[in-house]
């Protein structure tokens, strides 16, 4: 008789990519959620949402066959990256000062989504298109009341997830009273492969390299934006609001990429940091339902993708008797990570936490301390394995 699926709540990226790994490793998974098949890429349009893959999380991509999938075309590694503060302080990291190729690769959204589609095809993963309503002994119910069977729930249904509710899994949470507002931009001049970013009055503005287009050299804007600012410039008429944005970004830049315009939509998304206990006995979250980061480092993805795949090496190695949803199968997997997932909330809540404050001294220690790093090539090394997770 074959054995219940795993089931997996959510097909966002971590989703997919856990479906995709169980599926690789023998172990019949069964995704639950949205299934919209992302639309054909269309030269020199790009998906609004972009993320910086980094090492671990690209290998992890490569090892489940959809990295090769990518339209390279499309992706642009981060060669170095420039950090400067409030007042005169800066950094700068460069992947060769490692021996990397890059620190990170920018990929769209949309594109790592189509490779994960493509490769699950591959594998026939069984989908229920249906939404995750709630738990029951040995399985779940989806909204329209069917009743999947199963030794484990992996919630990875992003940051409201109603499987964490479902299994009582507690989190903590706290709103970093920003908005992460993204969109892409035309540079007069060329990005090198750099990624920059500015500390600005307790907000952050990174500009991170994407492929030139017929407008000329291209940037993707995260900037991390107090949330009544960010909601008036979303409240503005379009031209209004990329003349606003332009202005702005003329003066952080300091035009150091040229002149810089909006040449997409502008969107906006609230910015929390999260953490949970992870595991209850037959659940596993990863992914956002499991924690969240403040975007400054661009990691979210990239620990949801970590979790992926600790999860699955848990799964493989665990005692052939021993049950996928057992608890003690389940706390290896919450041990494993612990630590990752707690380095990368104290650093990006470490620097947003020092970069929030405007007490001269602290301004003026932040600035010299940055200035201080650049000058020391070990602790540079060392940040720049931190930067690119490796
Ligand atoms: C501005 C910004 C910039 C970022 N930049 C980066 C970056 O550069 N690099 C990086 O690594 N990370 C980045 N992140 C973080 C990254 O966006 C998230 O960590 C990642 O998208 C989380 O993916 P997920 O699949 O866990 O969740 P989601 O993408 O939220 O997916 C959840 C899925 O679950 C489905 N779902 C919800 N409820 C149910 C239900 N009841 N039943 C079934 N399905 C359900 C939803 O439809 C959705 O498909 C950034 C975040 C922000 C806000």
């Amino acid at each position: 008789m074959k054995s219940p699926s795993i089931v997996v709540c959510g097909t966002g990226l971590v989703g997919l990519a856990s479906a995709l790994g169980l599926a690789r490793a023998g172990l019949r998974p069964c995704l639950l959620g949205p299934r919209q098949a992302p639309a054909p890429a269309v030269p020199e349009h790009y998906h609004p949402r972009v993320y910086a893959v980094s090492p671990p999380a690209q290998r992890f991509l490569h090892e489940l066959g959809a990295w090769g999938l990518l339209d390279t075309r499309r992706l642009t590694a981060v060669e170095g990256m420039q950090v400067y503060g409030d007042a005169g302080g800066s950094v700068e990291l460069r992947a060769w000062q490692r021996m990397l190729p890059a620190l990170a690769w920018i990929a769209e959204s949309s594109e790592i989504e189509r490779a994960l589609y493509q490769a699950l095809q591959v594998f026939g993963v069984d989908w229920v298109e249906d939404r995750f309503e709630r738990l029951v002994q040995g399985g779940l119910i989806t909204s329209s009341g069917r009743e999947l069977k199963t030794p484990l729930v992996i919630g990875a249904d992003g940051a409201n997830s109603a499987v964490r509710q479902a299994a009582g899994i507690t989190q903590t949470e706290r709103d970093y009273r920003q908005m992460g507002l993204v969109t892409h931009l035309s540079a007069a001049l060329p990005h090198g492969g750099m990624a920059r970013q500015w500390f600005v009055d307790g907000e952050i503005v990174a500009l991170l390299p994407m492929p030139d287009t017929a407008q000329g050299h291209q940037v993707s804007m995260v900037w991390s934006m107090e949330t009544s600012r960010a909601q008036t410039v979303l409240a503005m008429p379009e031209q209004a609001r990329a003349d606003h944005v332009q202005r702005l970004l003329a003066a952080v830049t300091a035009d150091c990429l040229g002149p810089l315009t909006v040449r997409g939509e502008v969107l906006g998304f609230a910015l929390t940091v999260a953490q949970s206990s992870m595991v209850a006995p037959g659940v596993a979250l990863v992914g956002d339902a499991a924690h969240r980061v403040h975007p400054l480092a661009g990691q979210g993805l990239n620990l949801g993708l970590g979790d992926v795949e600790h999860l699955l090496r848990v799964l493989v190695e665990k005692p052939a008797l021993a049950s996928p949803g057992d608890e003690t199968v389940l706390r290896r997997y919450r041990r494993a990570r612990a630590e990752p997932v707690w380095a990368m909330r104290m650093a990006t809540d470490g620097l947003h936490r020092l970069f929030s404050t405007d007490l001269p001294p602290v301004v003026l220690g932040r600035n010299l301390g940055m200035s201080l790093v650049n000058r020391l090539p070990w602790v540079k090394q060392r940040l720049i394995a931190a930067a690119s997770n490796n």
